[in-house]
């Protein structure tokens, strides 16, 4: 786990306004950030360069006390939780879970032991012979969490993960990521545009608008705001 730094973080495509205009933010180890505001107002850029997928134009991202602007995705060690999960429908549940650890050559006895350690943590013991198109919805993203516990990512980074869903499923799932964090304590970046998720999930709320910070608070704050 990991505490991310972001020092005068600046992103310009080409010469227009910047999608990111110098912002500095620090999310603790263990804690769950919000993103939140309008569309275009540079979530998904911020979140882009936390994980490498974007060049930083000026500033310094650091994480776990090492600045990473040069470093590769791959070798930042974050786990990015997409909207779909991609999972991988001819695996079983287990195989899923196993899957960056078998990509590290890593030997089947520990593969065995990291999968179900795992595996009792997201309550998916029971499971772990199924294929994801028998899983439900939390179950699936339990196992794409899995995943990235197994690598014992540095952070998790989710964009929009649940945007897709319907309203009840969206419910749902709100809550099995909050209980997960919160039983996992691994620091969680979360974009969204979505009110009652910003408003329910996190432990802090970054709203941004144009590319700036226009305020960090607790859930709380903004809700006794007048
Ligand atoms: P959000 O995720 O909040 O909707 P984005 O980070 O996607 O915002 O976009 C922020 C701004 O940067 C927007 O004005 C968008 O049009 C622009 N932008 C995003 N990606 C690119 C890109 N690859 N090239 C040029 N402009 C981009
Ligand atoms: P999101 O809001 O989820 O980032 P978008 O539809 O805004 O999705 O962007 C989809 C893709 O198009 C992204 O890869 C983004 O970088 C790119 N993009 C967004 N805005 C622009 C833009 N103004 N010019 C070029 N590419 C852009």
């Amino acid at each position: 786990m990991a505490s991310i730094e972001m020092k005068n973080i600046v992103k310009k495509y080409g010469d227009g306004f910047p999608a990111v205009n110098d912002i500095s933010l620090d999310i603790a180890d263990g804690e769950f950030m919000i993103l939140v505001g309008p569309s275009g107002c540079g979530k998904s850029t911020l979140l882009r360069m936390i994980v490498g997928l974007e060049d930083i134009t000026s500033g310094d991202m650091i994480i776990g006390g090492e600045r990473v602007n040069d470093k590769a995705p791959r070798d930042r060690n974050l786990s990015m939780v997409f909207q779909n999960y991609a999972l991988y429908p001819h695996m079983s549940v287990y195989e899923n879970i196993a899957f960056p650890l078998r990509l590290a050559k890593t030997p089947d006895d520990k593969v065995d032991r990291l999968v179900k350690e795992a595996a009792d943590v997201l309550e998916l013991h029971e499971h772990l012979e199924r294929k994801p198109a028998n899983l439900s919805g939390g179950q699936r993203q339990r196992v794409a969490m899995g995943r990235a516990i197994v690598r014992q990512a540095e952070a998790f980074l989710f964009d929009e993960p649940l945007s897709n869903l319907d309203a009840k499923l969206r419910g749902q799932m709100r809550t099995e990521i909050a209980r997960l964090q919160r039983r996992l304590g691994i620091t969680t970046v979360y974009v969204t545009h979505d009110q009652t998720e910003a408003m329910t999930l996190g432990d802090r709320v970054c709203v941004l608008r144009k590319g700036s910070i226009q305020q960090v608070a607790s859930p709380r704050e903004l809700y006794e705001q007048p």
